[in-house]
C-alpha cells in the first residue's frame, strides 16, 4: 500500500453531489486521491456540511479502498495571515481556518493546503511573524488534528514562502510540529527560481534547508513560464517549460513515495485533462498532442 503510487487532482465540490460527486469525478480520472476546496476558492462563504453527503463520499472511497487520509483540502486563497496592514482580515482569516480544520476532518481528510501569505508591502519580516503568531494561535486549541501544509510559491507579489529558507523559518516558529508540513509546487519553484530538472538536488535541498518529513503533499504542474519569472501559471503536462520528462521524476521518486501528488493543471478546450495525464504518468510515458486530442 504504501509504496503505491497516490496520485490526483484538484476537483470540484458543488451542487448537487458535492463530496460524493468529487469522489466520483476523482474515480473517472482513474486517480486514488483528490485535493478539493471546501467552497469557492476566491471567498470564504461556505455551505453547511450536512448538505455536502459525506457519509455517501466516504462510502465510495471505502468500496475503492482509498484512505480519505490521503484527501488534500486547499484553504481558498483570499486567507492572508500574513497581512499586517489589515488586521480585521487577520482575525477572520483565523475563524476561517479554524472552522476549515474542522471541516477537513469532517472529510476524513488530514491535510489543508495553506498559501502562506502576502506582506503587502510590510516585508517578509513582520508578515512571518504574524503567521507563526496566527498559526500558534489556531494549533494551540486545535482539536482536529488537521496538518497545515504551507505551500512554497512563485514569488508573486509579495507573497512569503517563495524559498525553501522562508518556509523553514516559518516552521522554526510553529509551537506543535506535528501539525505543521509543507506543499511542494513544481510550478512555484520552477517560477521562484529553482532549477527543478535537478530532481535529487532540488530534494536534498528541501531536506536540508527544511526537511523532508514536513513534506505531506505535492502538486505537479507545468508551468507556462520560465525559471524564475515569478509568475504563478500552471500548465499541462509536457507543455510548459519544464516538460513531461522531469515531472515524471516527481511522480516516481523513491523519496516521495506515499506522499499524495496531486495536478493542478488547466482544463484544456472545456475538457479536464486529469484522465490522460494520470494515464501518462502511471504509464511513465509521454504522447504528443494528447491535449489536441482530449
Ligand atoms: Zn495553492
Ligand atoms: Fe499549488
Ligand atoms: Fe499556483
Amino acid at each position: 500500500m504504501s509504496n503505491q503510487l497516490i496520485i490526483g487532482a484538484h476537483v470540484s465540490l458543488s451542487a448537487p453531489d458535492y463530496f460524493v460527486g468529487s469522489v466520483k469525478d476523482m474515480l473517472s480520472y482513474g486517480a486514488n486521491t483528490m485535493m478539493f476546496y471546501t467552497g469557492a476558492p476566491q471567498n470564504s462563504k461556505r455551505m453547511p456540511l450536512d448538505i455536502m453527503k459525506i457519509d455517501e463520499g466516504k462510502a465510495l472511497l471505502d468500496e475503492h479502498n482509498i484512505n480519505p487520509e490521503h484527501l488534500i483540502v486547499h484553504a481558498p486563497y483570499i486567507i492572508n495571515i500574513g497581512n499586517t496592514i489589515k488586521p480585521d482580515l487577520f482575525d477572520v482569516s483565523l475563524k476561517f481556518l479554524r472552522d476549515e480544520m474542522t471541516r477537513v476532518a469532517e472529510f476524513g481528510a488530514k491535510v489543508l493546503v495553506l498559501h502562506p501569505g502576502a506582506h503587502v508591502g510590510a516585508g517578509v519580516e513582520e508578515a512571518s511573524k504574524q503567521i507563526i503568531t496566527g498559526i500558534n494561535e489556531i494549533l494551540r486549541t486545535d482539536q482536529t488534528g488537521t496538518i497545515i501544509a504551507l505551500e512554497t510559491m512563485a514569488g508573486k507579489g509579495t507573497e512569503v514562502g517563495r524559498n525553501f529558507e522562508e518556509i523553514a523559518q516559518l516552521i522554526a516558529g510553529i509551537e506543535r510540529k506535528e501539525q505543521i508540513g509543507v506543499c511542494l509546487d513544481t510550478c512555484h519553484i520552477n517560477d521562484a527560481g529553482y532549477d527543478v530538472h535537478q530532481v535529487d538536488a532540488v530534494l536534498a535541498e528541501f531536506d536540508r534547508i527544511i526537511g523532508l518529513k514536513y513534506l505531506k503533499v505535492i502538486h505537479i504542474n507545468d508551468s507556462k513560464n520560465d525559471v524564475g519569472a515569478h509568475k504563478d501559471r500552471h500548465d499541462n503536462l509536457g507543455y510548459g517549460t519544464i516538460g513531461f520528462a522531469t515531472l515524471v521524476k516527481y511522480f516516481h521518486h523513491p523519496l516521495l513515495t506515499g506522499i499524495p501528488k496531486i495536478l493542478e493543471t488547466p482544463w484544456f478546450n472545456d475538457r479536464p485533462p486529469y484522465k490522460k495525464e494520470i494515464s501518462m504518468v502511471k504509464k511513465q510515458r509521454f504522447e504528443p498532442n494528447w491535449r489536441e486530442n482530449l
